[in-house]
């Protein structure tokens, strides 16, 4: 695990947010407020939705800060920092 990066398990899936690239967009807290919710600790929930369900929100975070690994093979992570 990268420092800096956090993880939220689930069965199924792992999620990944990486505070710093947050840009608090909310795409993630408008698209899945079941699992997203920014008044709560800790924020993430990985479990209150499907794995489906958190792959397609998560993938429209705008900076990468959110990521995930699924049991199924799926991965996202955000680009390496050039350099
Ligand atoms: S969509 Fe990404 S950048 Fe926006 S609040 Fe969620 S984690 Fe942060």
């Amino acid at each position: 695990m990268q420092e800096g990066i956090r993880e939220y398990v689930a069965p199924g899936v792992t999620i990944t947010w990486e505070p710093g690239r947050c840009r608090h967009a909310t795409e993630c807290v408008r698209g899945l407020p079941t699992v997203f919710d920014r008044e709560r600790r800790p924020w993430i929930a990985a479990d209150a939705a499907t794995v489906d369900e958190v792959v397609e929100v998560v993938d429209r975070c705008p900076s990468f800060a959110l990521g995930y690994r699924t049991d199924d093979g799926r991965v996202r992570t955000a680009p390496e920092a050039s350099g």
